[in-house]
């Protein structure tokens, strides 16, 4: 697999040739830092575990070089977090058991350059490497700007595809700001109740962003608790563990389509669902 920058690589956590390491992909997953995939596709990543026919691919964007550090990392320069986030990754690849995972290696500031068409150009070859059926980015109203940016790249390189080649479903995941806001109809709801054992391992192995401070492994877990139990207010809980999704199919399927725009009506519907419940609880 050649990739734009020469120090991006495919890892294969069994070591098959990259291409029919890629050619068994059913699912995708494509974050902008090493533990986005972690923290928002888990859904993705159990329906692969343990399957001898369906596969889930990762895609690190970023070189995440830029992280805050503390601890026993505190003295370590951008260079070595650089490859400690990137082992970190490859350890929840193999534990993940994914079918490969991609690093490309981008900065930041490139990934969110309209204009350098690099990461797009990297996720088009490997779409079409791969062709998931199902493939997992941010959500287009996560409160970080790398994350917005390389949604965004994704859909114009899933657009790019000839129609038949798109992946059939495409999901916006929670990472920086939950989707709880979004109106039942507009959010999809992946259950992630089963493996809270492989859940706490996978997310427990990105150990240079928590032992900072930053609680990750606690906060996702208790995100996703949270939202199993308060996503329905009439119902016993079933589920122990809930993600939350946009479904950004539609932008896939129509290139015409404003992206703005689509998110947008999601803000809209919430906001008329909100000021229409206080219309009719307030006496005239
Ligand atoms: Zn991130």
């Amino acid at each position: 697999m050649k990739f734009n920058l020469n120090t991006a690589k495919l890892f294969v956590p069994d070591g098959l040739p990259d291409d029919k390491a890629l050619a068994r992909t059913t699912h995708m997953a494509i974050g902008a830092h090493p533990d986005d995939i972690e923290v928002m596709a888990f859904h993705g990543i159990l329906e692969c575990f343990h399957q001898q026919k369906k596969w889930l691919t990762g895609v690190t964007v970023t070189n995440g070089s830029g992280s805050p550090r503390d601890g026993v990392y505190s003295d370590y320069t951008d260079d070595e977090m650089r490859a400690i986030r990137i082992k970190e990754q490859k350890k929840a690849a193999i534990v993940g058991e994914y079918a490969a995972h991609a690093f490309l290696d981008y900065p930041s500031s490139a990934v969110k350059d309209p204009d350098n068409k690099g990461p797009v150009n990297d996720i088009i070859e490997l779409l079409k490497a791969a062709q998931p059926e199902v493939l997992f980015t941010h959500n287009l109203a996560d409160k970080h700007e790398t994350h917005v940016a390389v949604a965004l790249r994704v859909i114009e390189a899933a657009r790019s595809l000839p129609a038949d080649q798109r992946p059939s479903r495409v999901f916006g995941c929670e990472v920086w700001r939950d989707l709880d806001w979004m109106c039942d109809k507009d959010k999809v709801a992946f259950e992630c109740s089963r493996h809270e054992n492989l859940q706490m391992a996978l997310l427990g192995l990105f150990d240079s962003q928590i032992a900072g401070g930053k609680r990750y492994d606690l906060a996702t877990m208790g995100r996703r608790r949270a939202h199993a139990t308060y996503h329905s207010a009439h119902s016993v809980d079933i589920m122990t563990g809930t993600t939350f999704a946009m479904d950004l199919t539609p932008l896939v399927d129509d290139p015409s389509r404003d992206i703005a725009e689509v998110i947008k009506g999601f803000i809209d519907r919430f906001s008329e669902e909100v000021v229409s419940s206080i219309t009719k609880l307030v006496s005239k």
